[in-house]
């Protein structure tokens, strides 16, 4: 793009829906927030447990701060792998139960340092129609083919792995889809990588500390285990923090740890994050009513939320999306919301595909019943009126 261009082109992001605008938070992280100078009620976190503004992770920072004081210093290889660092390391293993762990600063890094390490020109890379961006950007990033498989389709990806000549080959997925919130197959997914000798990168951004018992994740969640899988958890959601990792077999992760350039580039991240996500693993593990309750609010919901006019996608996890469709209605939408005190946001291409755009609500332990009763009713009033916008037709 030129220059000159640049002044027309985010006139066109305005004019279709497109364009993007933060909003300034005040306070902790939670659904009482106060937001651009007013009270609102949120449903647009990752915070599924209710973590981030938890008293223990707070108290381990400090307590960690005055151990270890705020920066690493360099990347992990130089001098940055502290035993705070380690002690997670070795924690986040047994926590999903593979032989080794390796912490990366964030899951965008995870992907786009674990998928190169793996695969490389001459290989190729199957990736699901909805995978997130940074499995698409870590596919792109390895040189290797990559061929889109249709979403969740098991017989379409055998057929393609069949019909594909390439000596390495990897299938790629999210194992909970971030903007649906539907759940991979990862049985099916594996006994193909089985046989068709390829590895399996499961990104559970959205699942880990949600699914399985203990809070262990997708592959808890579905009893799966093998050698070619490499998991990838990320730390800035339901263990409220920032961070993520690699779990795998031992020599897949020493290869990792010896080849991922997002590892090995780049400064290690503060002990004093590792130090809170240890204490957030002690407690996803000890609070399980936060899974229990959380459980609860994905029924009520779900079934208060079916039969609005707007198709709500099939999902059982804490990601509930309704489909608008149109860009400018979804934000629409958003907008009549936001006049109601309630954010959720409006999710738009390129993050979905075009004409899908809609309303990703996400739910947080944090939420009572009384909170999503509330978007319930916000919702169905705006759904009788017929317009997203609070106009009638
Ligand atoms: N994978 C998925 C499926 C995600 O949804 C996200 C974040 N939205 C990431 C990876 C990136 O993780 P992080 O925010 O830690 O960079």
């Amino acid at each position: 793009m030129r220059r000159s261009e640049l002044s027309s082109r985010l006139h066109e992001l305005e004019h279709t829906g497109l364009m993007r605008r933060r909003r300034q938070v005040e306070g902790p992280q939670g659904p009482h927030r106060r937001v651009d100078g007013t009270d609102v009620l949120a449903f647009c976190s990752n915070d599924y447990l209710g973590l981030a503004a938890h008293p223990a992770l707070a108290e381990a920072v400090r307590q960690a701060l005055h151990q270890f004081g705020v920066g690493a210093g360099a990347s992990a290889h130089i001098c940055g792998h502290t035993i705070v660092h380690e002690a997670l390391e070795e924690r986040l293993a047994r926590f999903v139960d593979l032989p080794r762990a390796l912490h990366f600063s964030t899951g965008y890094m995870a992907n786009l340092g674990v998928i190169p390490s793996l695969a490389g020109p001459g290989d190729v890379i199957f990736s699901d129609r909805l995978n997130h961006a940074s499995l698409i950007d870590g596919a792109r990033l390895s040189r290797a083919e990559v061929i889109v498989y249709p979403h969740r389709d098991v017989e379409a990806l055998d057929l393609l792995m069949y019909k594909s000549a390439q000596r390495s080959k990897m299938v790629v997925t999210d194992a909970v889809f971030s903007m649906d919130g539907d759940l991979a197959p990862l049985p099916q997914l594996l006994t193909l990588c089985e046989h068709h000798d390829a590895w399996l990168v499961v990104d559970d951004a959205h699942g880990f500390g949600v699914l399985g018992q203990s809070g262990g994740g997708a592959l808890s969640h579905w009893g799966v285990k093998s050698q070619r899988l490499v998991y990838i958890g990320t730390m800035g959601k339901a263990a409220g923090v920032f961070g993520a990792f690699a779990a795998a077999d031992s020599d897949v992760i020493e290869w990792i740890l010896q080849k991922a350039r997002t590892y090995m580039f780049t400064t290690a991240s503060p002990p004093i994050l590792a130090a809170a996500l240890l204490a957030a693993l002690d407690v996803i593990e000890s609070e399980s009513w936060r899974r229990s309750h959380l459980t609860a609010l994905i029924e009520r919901i779900s079934s208060g939320l079916t039969g609005l006019r707007w198709p709500l996608l099939p999902s059982s996890t804490p990601i509930q999306a309704l489909v608008i469709g149109d860009n400018s209605e979804a934000v629409s939408l958003m907008e009549s919301l936001r006049r109601n005190g309630l954010w959720v946001p409006a999710i738009r291409p390129p993050t979905v595909p075009t004409g899908t755009a809609r309303l990703r609500i996400s739910l947080s332990a944090a939420h009572s019943e009384q909170d999503v009763d509330r978007l319930l009713t916000a919702l169905a009033q705006l759904a009788r009126r017929g317009h997203p916008s609070g106009k009638s037709t």
